[in-house]
């Protein structure tokens, strides 16, 4: 089976850098692109129990694909929400703090 913990923190660096350089008006293709791969998830991801919880948690917070501050947030909260729920620190939504975070800081 995969490393959950390594296969999360790839798989974040992945949804929140893409989510950072999303347009901020992103065309109709875009957003339906972005819905696709995000609704995927909940089938595809190689942890089951992760998987089921993302599932339920986008059903009661559907993404917001309307803009990259929208999407940056939406998934920082889903992030959150794991965090919580693993004892782990919250992390700041604010966009200055996602964007220092996973575009215009340092990488890893
Ligand atoms: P990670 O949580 O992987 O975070 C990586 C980095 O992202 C952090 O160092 C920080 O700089 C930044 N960050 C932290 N929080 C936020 C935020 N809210 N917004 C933006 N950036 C942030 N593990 C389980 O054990 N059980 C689960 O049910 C589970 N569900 C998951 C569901 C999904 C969709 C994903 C992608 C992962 C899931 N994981 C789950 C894995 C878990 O979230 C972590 O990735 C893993 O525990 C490694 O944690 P980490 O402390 O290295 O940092």
């Amino acid at each position: 089976p995969p490393d959950v913990e390594r296969l999360g923190r790839s798989t974040w660096t992945f949804l929140h850098t893409t989510a950072a350089y999303f347009p901020d008006r992103p065309s109709p293709t875009q957003r339906a692109n972005m819905l696709m791969l995000l609704r995927a998830l909940p089938t595809l991801y190689p942890c089951g129990h992760c998987a089921d919880h993302l599932g339920s948690e986008m059903a009661t917070h559907p993404p917001d694909v309307s803009s990259r501050a929208a999407l940056s947030r939406w998934l920082c909260e889903r992030h959150n929400e794991v965090n919580e729920r693993l004892g782990k620190e919250r992390f700041d939504c604010g966009l200055r703090s996602l964007d220092e975070r996973w575009k215009d800081g340092p990488n890893d």
